[in-house]
């Protein structure tokens, strides 16, 4: 089982910030912004590029629960950067999907 998958089955702690039935929010261990948070589905997906469109719906809920995320932790009005890195060239480090929620910063851009 992969280090997300076990995260999302608490095999492995993590600071969780949100969970329904279907995804898991948890605090990035090696933060990049004063909020660093980790949007992820329970069901195992490498990547961006491994989704179907049978994950049409799955996908539209990790984005609403970036959403919530940013309300939970106050981030609305200020702004938040929510990333997905997709295979080597993007620095995907961890292969189960998931959606960085980036805030408390300003953020530059174009991202390195
Ligand atoms: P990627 O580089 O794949 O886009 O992002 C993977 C993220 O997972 C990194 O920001 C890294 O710090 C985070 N990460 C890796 N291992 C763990 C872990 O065991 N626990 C938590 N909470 N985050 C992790
Ligand atoms: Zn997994």
């Amino acid at each position: 089982m992969c280090l997300f998958c076990k995260i999302a089955q608490h095999e492995i702690k993590a600071n969780i910030v949100l969970e329904d039935e279907h995804a898991v929010a948890f605090r990035d261990i090696n933060a990049a912004a004063p909020t660093h948070v980790l949007v992820i589905p329970k069901k195992h997906i490498v990547s961006l590029s491994e989704a179907t469109e049978a994950d049409q719906a799955l996908l539209g809920r990790l984005l609403l629960m970036a959403r919530a995320v940013a309300e939970k932790l106050d981030l609305l009005n200020a702004g938040y950067r929510t990333v997905v890195n997709n295979g080597t060239d993007a620095g995907q480090s961890v292969f189960h999907l998931h959606i960085h929620v980036l805030a408390g910063r300003k953020l530059t851009w174009p991202p390195g």
